[in-house]
């Protein structure tokens, strides 16, 4: 061991001996317990951010951990390595995509996360955009294409009218094409969807069995799917007497409907306007209103505008004429793109009222609140009494709901039904870098699959990227010209690529058995890994990730490739990296480059400071003060331990005999502290607290010299602190370890138990009070006689001043609390 704590050599012999020996893999053992852990794998961008440092330190934590628990742990890493930074890379510098990826990926493995010391067994290591494996997505297409959950149909895109392209919603800025500013429109193209919605159910009721995930996570899931049951009323389009169909979840209110709202996109839109007046204003405002952002356009602040169609639609149940209006906060993707506005029982609606003078009429009225449309200040959501309702008046509306669906259904009106927020899951891309949809269209035989013996569908090298266009493989005539598999005619192949998303639905299935070349994945390996312990990762992907993920778990149980129903058993989410209070971003111009702490500090040192400046599942604000902070407890460890490891080296460690020795005592209870902080929600900030303070005992403890009696006890705090900091500073504890004498990794020593009659306390403050008042303490043995306790008290320097040397009254002892002597 060296005097001094050079952080460089120490890791880097480390990280050569783990990788030479092969210190982290893994094989299937059905002698031991599993443990998968995994963290959502990064996109080979080019460089880590402190973000992905503090991912895999919580990970590397917990796999570490795991590991000298007993656990036969997988703990992988891989790549989520298609998408649209590296097209776009492309396009500025030339570089070719496939070129910058792996370069990226080299990068990042090699020069970034090997120097973190994270404990992946690298042998599992999984690329997305290599043929190997997304000729894996490919054949999951085809599975899902032959039992019609992949099916195409028309759907709108973002446009660019310059560039003549289509753009990704990243490509959009505040309406703009990214490229060239031109104004970005729609245009309706054939698109390829995943058919989500046939297990919208399942995906829906299996949130309530996720119990290891947090609430919020599962909330935000339910609330994606958005089940709710209600009635569809069709109203009709006076003269033209199209139906126009809506849904909503309060049947009691139909009566007090004033207007109608529809969204832009609404195919209806078009019908509704043509030869009228203002035709031109309407589409004007339906085109302005399809280029904003989805989720602002229905966000409660934002106002809601409209512009009515001229149109009017008669009520089924009162025969009512109300007008049409387009609505900005109406989606076409929710229920059927038209909603009834009932305004004075919707917020929304009586917003909306308000602001362009449209009638409000109360249905539903409450006796306290005596409502009053000329008077109301905001819409009535409670309970009360039908009224304006013809032969529901005086029903009360909680029953009201189930006689008006059951009277529209009666009459030929409507039925009813349950609606999921859920749509589809629209996966073609017009890009390039992506997995090629593996379908064939011939003019005689029409959509043909690819046979699966002719996959994988390569994504071919001579593609010119310019941004512009069509799709960048349909200018591949090589790769857009081939033959039909059924009949041999002429046939042109798809030239979408998949969404990314589909790469990271089921690469955690892939990491079970990486190098499998006859199916996605080995059955029998998949069955001993699975179901994934600790899933940890950004609470970005709460919904779709997640979503899809859990989906293709669905999908490919149904297959009858996998045993189990989902694959996330805990998750842990965890918070963000802040610096000046707001996210690091190369924007703000706050972003701290792990590289640099690397190389200033040290691996141990960052992990140390992320995992110790606060809980995994919140916010983490950088701090230089923090980082130095770890930095100087690890060279004071290394000090205490530096000065009396040549004393301790060939001493026997002591054991429970020692159970008086206080830092005998003070070793125990840190490990019982740092084992339950970990098993508890991995608060690994108090477990590094718990540490610090008995580095503080250790250093006490040998401060005035160490005798030859006292060496047993040191040597057991010197071999448990450096256990008990394995999986935090993995290179550090592994330095201590061999100097210790020990041959075998840290990362395969058992994790210390601590002996619950070492933290017995071994002695007891008891007060002594002079004529009820508190004058002064002992400290005494636990246990000790009342008379030995009565002449402590008695001796005290203070209690003697109280009462004078004169001897007392009375001396009452309250075994183990306190002495009353009374004079
Ligand atoms: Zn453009
Ligand atoms: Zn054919």
């Amino acid at each position: 061991m060296e005097e001094r704590y050079d952080f460089r050599k120490v890791e880097e012999r480390w990280q050569r001996s783990w990788q030479e020996q092969k210190t982290f893999k893994v094989r299937e053992d059905s002698s031991k317990p599993k443990y998968y852990c995994l963290e959502m794998f990064p996109y080979p961008s080019g460089r880590i951010h402190m973000g992905h440092v503090r991912n895999y330190a919580i990970g590397d934590v917990v796999s570490r951990y795991k590991r000298m628990r007993g656990f036969n742990v997988l703990h992988p890493m891989g790549w989520d390595s298609f998408g649209l930074p590296a097209e776009n890379a492309a396009i500025k510098h030339g570089i070719p995509p496939a070129k910058w990826t792996i370069e990226n990926i080299a990068y990042m493995r090699d020069k970034q996360l090997m120097r973190l010391g994270l404990s992946y067994d690298w042998d599992r290591e999984v690329t997305t955009c290599l043929p190997e494996y997304y000729r894996w997505n490919q054949w999951f297409f085809i599975k899902m294409y032959e039992r019609g959950l992949a099916y195409k149909k028309l759907s709108y895109v973002n446009w660019c009218p310059s560039c003549n392209t289509v753009l990704a919603n990243e490509q959009v800025e505040q309406g703009l094409c990214w490229r060239c500013s031109s104004v970005v429109t729609h245009k309706e193209l054939e698109q390829w969807f995943f058919k989500i919605t046939a297990y919208a159910e399942e995906l829906l009721s299996y949130c309530d069995k996720l119990t290891g995930w947090p609430e919020r996570v599962l909330t935000m899931q339910r609330n994606w799917i958005g089940k709710s049951t209600g009635v569809e009323a069709d109203f009709t389009v006076q003269g033209s007497g199209e139906r126009l169909t809506i849904f909503t979840t309060r049947p009691d209110t139909l009566y007090g409907v004033t207007f109608m709202s529809i969204a832009p996109e609404h195919p209806m839109v078009e019908s509704l306007i043509e030869g009228t007046p203002h035709a031109e204003e309407v589409r004007t405002f339906c085109q302005r209103v399809m280029r904003e952002d989805k989720a602002e356009r229905t966000d409660e602040k934002r106002k809601k505008e409209g512009m009515f169609t001229g149109a009017y639609a008669i009520n089924p149940l009162n025969n009512d004429k109300v007008p049409i209006w387009v609505g900005n906060f109406v989606l076409m993707e929710y229920g059927t793109g038209a909603i009834m506005s009932v305004p004075a029982h919707d917020q929304r609606d009586f917003e909306f009222a308000r602001n362009y003078g449209l009638p409000i009429r109360v249905v539903i009225q409450n006796a306290e609140k005596n409502l009053d449309p000329a008077t109301m200040k905001e819409a009535y959501i409670g309970e009360g009494t039908m009224v304006n309702s013809g032969p529901f008046d005086g029903t009360p509306n909680g029953t009201g709901k189930e006689k008006v669906a059951d009277y529209v259904e009666r009459r030929n009106m409507g039925r009813r039904t349950v609606n999921w927020r859920l749509r589809d899951w629209g996966i073609s891309r017009q890009r390039y870098w992506g997995t090629p949809i593996p379908i064939i269209y011939c003019e005689a035989c029409g959509v043909v699959p690819v046979p699966e013996k002719d996959l994988p569908v390569r994504l071919p090298e001579d593609v010119e990227l310019t941004g512009k266009g069509r799709s960048p493989l349909s200018e591949s005539r090589s790769f857009r010209e081939t033959t039909c598999p059924l009949c041999g005619g002429k046939a042109y192949r798809e030239t979408d690529t998949m969404d990314t998303f589909v790469d990271s639905s089921w690469y955690f299935l892939r990491y079970c058995s990486p190098r499998e070349s006859a199916a996605p994945f080995d059955k029998k390996a998949a069955g001993y890994w699975m179901n994934i312990d600790q899933y940890i990762g950004g609470i970005e992907h709460a919904v779709l990730h997640l979503l899809y993920a859990r989906f293709f778990t669905k999908v490919i149980r149904d297959l009858g490739l996998f045993d189990g129903d989902e694959p996330f058993q805990n998750l842990l989410t965890q918070g963000m990296v802040i610096k000046d209070g707001a996210k690091m971003s190369k924007s703000k111009g706050n972003v701290v480059d792990p590289d640099f702490i690397l190389t200033k500090y040290g691996a141990d040192t960052a992990r140390l400071f992320s995992l110790f400046a606060a809980p995994p599942e919140r916010d983490l604000e950088w701090s230089d003060q923090g980082v130095d902070g770890a930095y100087r407890f690890l060279h004071r460890v290394w000090a205490v331990v530096y000065k009396n490891i040549e004393r301790v080296r060939d001493v026997r460690p002591a054991g429970i005999e020692a159970r008086g020795d206080r830092l005998y005592r003070k070793t125990h209870l840190t490990i019982k502290k740092v084992t339950e902080d970990i098993e508890r929600e991995f608060h690994f900030n108090t477990a590094i607290s718990a540490l610090m303070e008995m580095v503080n005992e250790l250093y006490d403890y040998t401060s005035g010299g160490v005798e030859e009696r006292q060496l047993p006890v040191l040597r057991s705090a010197i071999d448990m602190l450096t256990l008990l900091m394995g999986p935090f500073a993995p290179h550090f504890a592994e330095e201590l370890n061999a100097s210790l004498g020990n041959k075998v990794s840290i990362a395969h020593a058992s994790w210390p138990t601590h002996d619950p009659e070492a933290i017995i306390a071994s002695e007891v403050t008891i007060v002594i009070q002079v004529n009820g008042k508190v004058r002064s303490k002992v400290t005494m043995p636990v246990g000790s006689p009342d008379r030995e306790i009565e002449t402590a008290a008695l001796a005290d320097p203070k209690v003697r001043e109280y009462t004078h040397g004169k001897p007392p009254k009375k001396v009452i002892v309250v075994q183990g609390k306190l002495v009353n002597i009374v004079v």
